[in-house]
């Protein structure tokens, strides 16, 4: 071999080794152009626990802005439905980098007790009471019944409640409570000579939240009444008849004219509320007035008889609210409907809705409240309630 041949040989090496050392160096360079460039990041959540499933936000990452995040291996789960805290790991594939991320799964939701049994207990006496029991239940926790603890305390004579406690294991707590009642009686709150748009859908509303029902005896409306008629029916409270008109110069004039007014507002009703009949009727003034004798002598008697043959049941009261007369304000009617209370009997308590009595709107949570606290059962008056009755004066 010559000595030019083995030169070139040498050279061609060299070359090829400093072009691998190039090649190399450019490689690296290059790598580290890449590694350096990626950017990854995760930011830590809490996370409530829920019944759905929930997500949270996984890492991205970005080389020179451009989004690579398909790029990541993820490490790690999360059990939604398990409080906890959990570490997830990220790494970018092909790089260095890598993150964690930690999520706390947080039970916020408190558990919830469900009463078996009324809420609303009548007793004839407090040892009688049996619990009637409950459940308990968790989003997480599942069936925790057995964590319940029940307390009754007393808090009128007539009046208990129990309360129920719950928590689960995240300490969120619950309660709920059941009133006993010491039965001390009945009272049957009627509203007369409505409806009005004023005052009636108030008394309504406050029925409603109070869940008590009641009784009205209604007069004669127009349309724009009929929407509260309805209301009155679908919220289950009782539809009595007073007459479609109050004018005691018309309707007492004859026993038949008095009949006709009611007979006349009886359909206006089941029209109104799509074939309700109401047989229950309260005689304007009351069975025991004496504004009749001026128009017909002797017709409250008759009347009081003639109301059976045409099917109808009449109620008056005994406690007045006197709310139509000298009680102006909310706690004169209050006071005049607690002393009239008496317990072991029906108590048949006579207000008015009609337009303007707002102290008797006023008045109306305070009595409620009254009764229940005193041992009374609220109850509207049906056809199988006992009538509380006057006797005729004419
Ligand atoms: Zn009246």
């Amino acid at each position: 071999m010559s000595m030019k041949s083995k030169r070139s040989r040498r050279r061609r090496r060299e070359t090829i080794i400093f072009t691998i050392l190039i090649l190399v160096t450019l490689v690296i360079l290059g790598y580290f152009f890449f590694d350096t460039n990626v950017v990854i990041h995760a930011q830590d959540e809490e996370i409530q626990v829920t019944n759905i499933d929930d997500e949270y936000e996984e890492a991205k990452a970005t080389w020179l802005g451009i989004d690579i995040s398909n790029l990541i291996e993820k490490d790690g789960e999360v059990d939604f439905q398990k409080p906890g805290k959990y570490v997830v790991k990220y790494h970018v594939k092909f790089s260095t980098k890598s993150c964690e991320k930690t999520v706390v799964v947080k039970d916020a939701m408190p558990p919830e007790i469900t009463l078996v049994g009324k809420s609303d207990v009548v007793v004839q006496n407090i040892s009688e009471y049996e619990e009637l029991g409950y459940e308990a239940k968790d989003n997480v926790d599942g069936d925790i019944t057995g964590r319940v603890k029940a307390n009754m305390k007393q808090v009128t004579d007539n009046y208990y409640e129990i309360e129920y406690y719950v928590e689960d294991s995240s300490g969120n707590k619950s309660t709920c409570i059941r009133k006993v009642m010491v039965n001390a009686g009945t009272v049957f709150l009627t509203f007369d000579d409505g409806p009005s748009e004023e005052i009636t859908p108030e008394i309504l509303d406050i029925l409603k939240e109070k869940n008590v029902k009641a009784t009205f005896f209604l007069v004669g409306y127009g349309e724009n009444k009929e929407e509260i008629v309805k209301r009155i029916y679908d919220e289950g409270h009782s539809i009595g008849l007073h007459g479609f008109s109050h004018d005691y110069s018309v309707i007492y004039q004859s026993v038949d004219a008095l009949m006709n007014n009611f007979m006349t507002l009886q359909e206006m009703v089941k029209t109104t509320t799509g074939g309700y009949e109401s047989n229950l009727i309260r005689f304007p003034g009351g069975t025991s007035n004496t504004v009749s004798r001026n128009y017909c002598v002797g017709i409250m008697s008759q009347a009081t008889v003639k109301a059976g043959e045409y099917g109808y049941v009449y109620f008056d009261w005994n406690v007045d609210s006197n709310d139509a007369g000298g009680a102006k304000t909310a706690d004169e009617i209050y006071q005049n409907v607690i002393s009239g209370i008496q317990p072991g009997r029906n108590n048949v308590v006579l207000m008015h809705d009609s337009s303007g009595h707002t102290a008797t709107k006023d008045a109306l949570e305070k009595i409620i409240d009254y009764c229940i606290l005193n041992g009374y059962q609220i109850k509207s008056i049906t056809e199988d309630t006992v009538p509380v009755t006057h006797n005729p004066n004419n």
